[in-house]
């Protein structure tokens, strides 16, 4: 006895697997039970064994057991039932709770773990020396508590894209002269286009900053610069009115030039108040409203009337007219506004025949250098619907 107990305190305290098997078959057994059924066997059998440890033999009863811990009593070696008692640790489990609250690399501990306890009676029962049978008895002493951790799952690695348009050179604006437009006159032949990059910028962000930019995509189209056409051939005279081709009326011609009464331009029969454009560019050097002559002046005749000057040498008349636009000096456009349609001036109330009602009395006078005088000349060779 005194030597069993003093083996049993060498044995070490846990951590050995314990097991015996059914029909006698070999069994690993150590620790403080298997020391307990090898020296049953050796009681019996020493003198014709001999074997030492790792053999349960084939004379007990053996029943499956978990691994003992903690060994607290050992049964004396006396038939009946003895009982070892031992603990068992009852693992905890984890769990995890998502958070959007937190990065996807980072966790938080919320309770930490706690193992349970299981209490394990083994029993053994012995017979005439020898283990007639083992069973074990298990009680929870305490339940593990679960470990949960807080796990993150907002991305801690963000990548957003932006592209945007850069101009990197504006285009600039050339002029070409043509000769088959008129002075004066413009037409764009090519659209300008600025070079532009349009770039795709990725960025990206750890945990909310800033950590890196790059292009991704990058496409520059290269400029184009604007083509302006500028009309270089002269001037010709345009109609003194607005014709249906340009949006207005093509009004009627009621009186030519000469003739029995030697009228000095052409009449058309207007619309009151429709606009009267220049023929041509020009400088205005007669502007006067109707009363200003005294009747006896043949210039009475003209009512409300404007005279331009052109470069050509010729200068153009439009007269009774109900209110002019321009004044004495002001430089003004071919096609620009000048005035409105009107009566004033020398008029017949008849609607036909010399002086008639409403309508633009219209004159061109092309300079004598001999004379030095500015001559009435029938406009229509001069006007696009004749010329
Ligand atoms: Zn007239």
């Amino acid at each position: 006895m005194n030597k069993n107990a003093k083996r049993m305190r060498n044995l070490p305290a846990k951590g050995k697997k314990f097991k015996i098997v059914k029909g006698g078959k070999a069994a690993i057994a150590t620790g403080a039970l298997a020391l307990t059924i090898m020296l049953a066997s050796c009681a019996e059998n020493s003198a014709a064994d001999g074997t030492q440890g790792g053999n349960a033999g084939s004379t007990g009863k053996p029943a499956v057991s978990t691994r003992p811990s903690d060994v607290t009593t050992v049964a004396p070696l006396t038939d009946g039932t003895h009982t070892s008692v031992f603990y068992e640790e009852i693992p905890f489990e984890t769990v995890y709770i998502d958070t959007p609250d937190m990065y996807d690399d980072e966790q938080i501990v919320k309770e930490e773990g706690a193992a349970g306890k299981t209490e394990v009676r083994e029993h053994t029962l012995y017979k005439n020396g020898k283990v007639k049978d083992v069973w074990q008895e298990k009680i929870t002493l305490a339940e593990p508590q679960k470990r949960v951790i807080l796990r993150g799952t907002k991305p801690s690695v963000e990548i957003k894209e932006n592209t945007v348009t850069e101009t990197l050179e504006k285009y600039s604006t050339i002029y070409e002269e043509c000769g088959t437009m008129e002075v004066g006159t413009k037409k764009l032949k090519t659209e300008g286009k600025n070079s532009v990059a349009v770039r795709t910028y990725r960025y990206t962000y750890i945990k909310g900053e800033l950590a890196g930019t790059e292009v991704v995509a990058e496409e520059i189209s290269t400029r184009v610069d604007e083509v302006i056409l500028v009309g270089t051939k002269a001037q010709t005279f345009g109609l003194p009115f607005i014709d249906a081709a340009h949006g207005g009326v093509d009004y009627k011609l009621t009186q030519s030039f000469g003739g029995a009464n030697n009228h000095r331009g052409l009449d058309f029969a207007v619309y009151y108040g429709d606009p009267i454009i220049a023929a041509m560019d020009g400088t205005v050097i007669e502007a006067y409203d109707a009363g200003y002559f005294s009747k006896n002046n043949i210039l009475w005749t003209y009512g409300t009337y404007v005279v331009i000057q052109h470069d050509n040498g010729f200068r153009t008349y439009y007269a009774h007219l109900s209110r002019r636009t321009v004044k004495k000096g002001d430089k003004v456009k071919k096609g620009e506004v000048i005035g409105a349609s009107g009566n004033t001036g020398r008029l017949n109330t008849t609607a036909t025949g010399p002086y008639a009602g409403t309508h633009l009395h219209f004159e061109i006078r092309k300079y004598n250098a001999k004379t030095g005088v500015y001559n009435t000349v029938d406009p229509k060779p001069y006007l696009p619907w004749w010329r």
